[in-house]
């Protein structure tokens, strides 16, 4: 059996997945990123190893991804995120035709073809507004774990109406509303309902063609999954991998240069 591995070096985390030859994931790994983006990478990359047992020179090929791909100096060589995103829906979920990728400090929309290809896409990269700091950000101005908040926001009565998205001032937005003595379940439907309508309005720019597939590491946060298939009015779906959509579309790519060859390698998708 021929293994390959991706790497997705993200602003916030960095995940790691290994592949063999039947594009079945053996292994993945996950890290807070922080700051040198070369020893997440390696750490990530170390502890999928671990986790498949296999040494680096059984893997035959490693692609680097997200924000910090160059930063994986052990791999073959980069794809974007937003082409490993694509394909990486579409494995996990392949009727997957929208994808909606949600991570530490950017939102993109990616219309994806029947194979896994990028299409179009839009992304909001400019300030983190509306994305998993700003989650963070709000979690911690209400004394929760960025892992709680979505279960949280589901016993909500009446969300509240945030007036910003902006990561720094959501924080005292929010201890106002806790002043008031709004509920935390309420304050946190809002801010799940005010990334949702900034997504939808980016999903909107590349159409919400279905099937719909949330990626990335909010995609954990069911509130925001509930908030996007509301305001979208359609079904979105998330797989248990969708924190790893990024490396495991790099795995998938460095399996393909595995299986046909460098020099098979579709040219339009390197970074
Ligand atoms: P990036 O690739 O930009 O580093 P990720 O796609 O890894 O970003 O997503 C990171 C974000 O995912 C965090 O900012 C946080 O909001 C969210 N997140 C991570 N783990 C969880 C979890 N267990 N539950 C809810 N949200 C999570």
């Amino acid at each position: 059996m021929r293994y390959a591995a991706g790497v997705d070096v993200g602003s916030t985390q960095t995940k790691a997945v290994i592949v063999d030859e039947d594009q079945r994931i053996i292994a993945r790994s996950l890290t807070d990123t922080g700051a040198y983006l070369v020893r997440a990478a390696d750490r990530a990359f170390q502890s999928a190893l671990d986790q498949a047992g296999l040494r680096r020179d059984e893997i035959g090929q490693v692609i680097g991804t997200g924000y910090g791909r160059f930063k994986v100096e052990f791999g073959d060589t980069q794809v974007t995120e937003i082409g490993c995103h694509a394909k990486g829906a579409w494995a996990l979920i392949p009727a997957t035709r929208t994808v909606i990728d949600i991570g530490g400090q950017d939102t993109k929309a990616i219309k994806v073809s029947d194979r896994g290809e990028v299409l179009d896409f839009a992304m909001n990269d400019k300030c983190a507004a509306g994305s998993g700091r700003f989650l963070t950000n709000s979690a911690e101005a209400v004394g929760l774990e960025v892992s709680e908040m979505g279960a949280r926001s589901m016993d909500a009565r009446q969300p509240v109406r945030l007036s910003t998205v902006c990561t720094i001032f959501v924080e005292s937005d929010i201890l106002s509303y806790l002043a008031q003595g709004k509920r935390v379940e309420d304050i946190l439907a809002g801010v799940h309902s005010a990334i949702a309508a900034r997504t939808v309005a980016l999903v909107r720019r590349v159409g919400s063609e279905s099937e719909i597939t949330m990626t990335g590491g909010v995609s954990r946060n069911m509130g925001i999954v509930a908030a996007l298939t509301e305001k979208l009015a359609m079904p979105v779906n998330v797989s248990p991998d969708s924190h790893f959509t990024g490396a495991l579309g790099a795995a998938i790519f460095a399996m393909e240069r595995v299986l046909a060859g460098p020099g098979a390698f579709a040219p339009e998708v390197l970074a």
